[in-house]
């Protein structure tokens, strides 16, 4: 198993820079790919000022910013990660393109190299089927802010070893993150749990058994919830939360997971949440 010294990761939206972030602000090399160089800028911004709210708080010395962005280069070029001993790829949550992106990072990076990925819903042991090293295939599930949020879900593929779990496992406390093992199904724990309780407050809502302020109270007071569910949903895009539950919906094949029409309607109507302006609460200025 490869000694991990420096670090791929594929994709540089929201999850890939914040995943890039963590692992430059430990001490690694890290090459950030994406597919045009304007996204790698994008990343590259974000993470400066996400440094510098982390230095802000106290929580980096301010002469810690420069190196830690200096660790990160950019790259359109997927051949340029051929030395890379661990790939976290965080592109868009579709299978089609990760198969292509895995495929492609499978015969570009060292046979002993890890291929992780950052997938909320796909299974890790259909990716690692994908590959010639399905044993050095894995689930590293971050959570959004991931500078901030201490998860990070280590999911085992049927065929994953044992060896690159660990390595995964103790590359996380490196990160200062807790891993969490779990074995891979829909959702893994994370969605499996959240997202009926999600679905469920909304099946409330739409009931009028109570308005969306009252659910999320209901969390916030009697189980002290940082926030309500109907909160998070605005914060996680309510057409997310409607495709991991088909996602369950369809792994399980259990109809206990169907999404709430009232979501679904939410999405027709473009209220997706945070991103849209609005969701269950307005965020319009
Ligand atoms: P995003 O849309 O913000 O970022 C995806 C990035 O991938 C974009 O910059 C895009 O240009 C790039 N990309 C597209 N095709 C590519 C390719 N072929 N090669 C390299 N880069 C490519 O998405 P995100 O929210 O960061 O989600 C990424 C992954 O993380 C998904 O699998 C998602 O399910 C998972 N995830 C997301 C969250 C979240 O809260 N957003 C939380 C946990 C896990």
């Amino acid at each position: 198993m490869a000694d991990i010294q420096s670090v791929a990761v594929i994709g540089a939206g929201t999850m890939g820079s914040g995943i890039a972030h963590v692992f430059a602000r430990s001490g690694f090399p890290v090459s950030l790919c994406d597919v045009e160089q304007r996204f790698l800028d994008r990343a590259l911004a974000s993470i400066r000022t996400n440094l510098s709210r982390e230095a802000a708080k106290g929580k980096l010395a301010e002469a810690e910013i420069e190196p830690t962005l200096t660790r990160i280069s950019t790259t359109i070029d997927r051949e340029s990660l051929a030395t890379a001993q661990l790939a976290v790829e965080a592109a868009p949550e579709r299978f089609e393109l990760k198969a292509e992106v895995f495929a492609a990072l499978d015969r570009i990076l060292p046979p002993t190299a890890i291929l992780a990925t950052n997938t909320s819903s796909i299974s890790i042991t259909k990716m690692a089927a994908l590959t010639r090293r399905p044993s050095q295939v894995i689930g590293m599930h971050f959570f959004n802010p991931v500078p901030v949020m201490a998860l990070v879900e280590v999911v085992r593929g049927m065929t994953t070893s044992e060896a690159t779990f660990a390595a995964v496992r103790d590359l996380s406390v490196k990160l200062g993150k807790t891993p969490v093992e779990v074995n891979d199904a829909p959702g893994f724990v994370s969605n499996r749990v959240l997202m009926p309780l999600i679905n469920e407050a909304a099946f409330a809502v739409m009931e009028g058994v109570a308005k969306p302020e009252a659910v999320d109270q209901v969390f916030k007071l009697g189980m002290a919830h940082p926030m309500g569910p109907l909160t998070l949903a605005d914060f996680i895009g309510i057409d997310v939360c409607v495709d991991i539950l088909r996602v369950l919906q369809e792994g399980f094949g259990d109809p206990k997971y169907r999404p709430c029409p009232l979501l679904v309607r939410m999405v027709d109507a473009g209220w997706l949440g945070r991103k849209s302006g609005r969701g269950f609460y307005s965020y319009e200025k």
